[in-house]
């Protein structure tokens, strides 16, 4: 993917003295290069990807994550299969399924929707999912891999996010990163990421002392607190790069309702180089890399054709 840095160039947007860095239209481009492979696949009498996902409950938000997933599949020549269990399945039976999952050689990736019900052990039916089809990446072994730097299928928001920086050429070798959230999903693993690129990375987390100093330290801020707007224009280094993971609905006046980040946006995009948007940043990468994560597990399971 990061040989293909330049498909977005022509794509920057500026809004007040930061360049936008688009999420919508990066995705698209990475659909479209999916779709692409995928055509190929087809072309030589191969079978398409298979994505599995697992919805448990009535989560409203996970519905519409749930919904742009299997539609995003569509899009790209992916087959998504929907598995919808009631709030009240054991934990049991959701492991008898995945494990059903495991078995089956049309699907590639198993994706479990996350929250899932607190009745359900999180941990254990996401350590039942085939490391090989683990396309969220959050499988211990996945995690192992990502920190001791080999290959393996990596977590989708954070790898969004690298993938992002990537297509905009942006520089981290030697640069100061400072992480505002140190959760599995996202802030431990995009840590890592930053790390292995040789940025100098510093992890702020609910108990950070002073977190708006530690944050205009950063050449590259990365806000993964799920805190609205808690990150303000005074908190950011004049010419940072910022990256605004969290996603929060606030009431509107055409009662639509309207999405914002962790970053007051309107005051950080002047004093940023480049920033991300919510909507329209970090979301749609992680989408994205679900896709992607999807065909490099067909790739690595179908090894005598690639
Ligand atoms: P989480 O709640 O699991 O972790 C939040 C982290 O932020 C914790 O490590 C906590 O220590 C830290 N934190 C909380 N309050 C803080 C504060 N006041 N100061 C400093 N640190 C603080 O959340 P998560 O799963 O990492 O998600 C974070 C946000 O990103 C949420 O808003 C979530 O909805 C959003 N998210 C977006 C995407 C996407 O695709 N755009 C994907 C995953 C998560």
């Amino acid at each position: 993917m990061e040989q293909e840095v330049n498909a977005v160039t022509q794509a920057q947007t500026t809004l007040g003295s930061g360049t936008i860095l688009d999420g919508t239209e990066t995705a698209r481009a990475i659909r479209e290069e999916l779709k692409g492979e995928i055509e190929g696949f087809l072309s030589r009498g191969l079978r398409h990807p298979g994505l599995a996902v697992i919805l448990i409950g009535t989560n409203p938000a996970s519905q519409v994550y749930v919904k742009n997933k299997v539609l995003a599949c569509k899009k790209t020549g992916i087959e998504s299969h929907l598995h919808q269990l009631d709030e009240n399945i054991e934990t049991n039976q959701v492991l008898k399924l995945i494990e059903e999952l495991n078995q089956k050689d049309d699907i590639d990736g198993i994706l479990v929707q996350l929250p899932l019900p607190a009745t359900l052990s999180t941990d254990t039916i996401l350590e039942a999912v085939r490391p090989d089809k683990d396309v969220d990446g959050l499988h211990t072994q996945n995690v192992g891999r990502l920190l001791s730097g080999k290959k393996g299928l990596r977590p989708c928001t954070p790898r969004g996010i690298m993938e992002l920086l990537a297509r905009y050429e942006i520089p981290l070798e030697g640069k100061a990163a400072v992480v505002i959230g140190r959760s599995n999903l996202v802030g431990k693993p995009i840590s890592i990421m930053l790390l292995e690129k040789h940025a100098t990375v510093k992890i702020c987390h609910s108990r950070t002392k002073d977190l708006d100093r530690q944050a205009r330290d950063a050449d590259i801020l990365v806000v993964a607190a799920g805190r609205k707007e808690i990150v303000k224009g005074s908190w950011i280094k004049p010419g940072a790069v910022v990256i605004d993971v969290g996603i929060h609905k606030e009431e509107s006046d055409d009662g639509k309702g309207r999405l914002c980040g962790d970053v007051l946006f309107s005051e950080a995009r002047e004093v940023a180089s480049y920033i991300t948007p919510v909507p329209g940043g970090v979301g749609p990468m992680t989408v994205a890399m679900l896709l992607s994560n999807t065909v490099e597990s067909y790739k690595s399971r179908l090894p005598q054709f690639f």
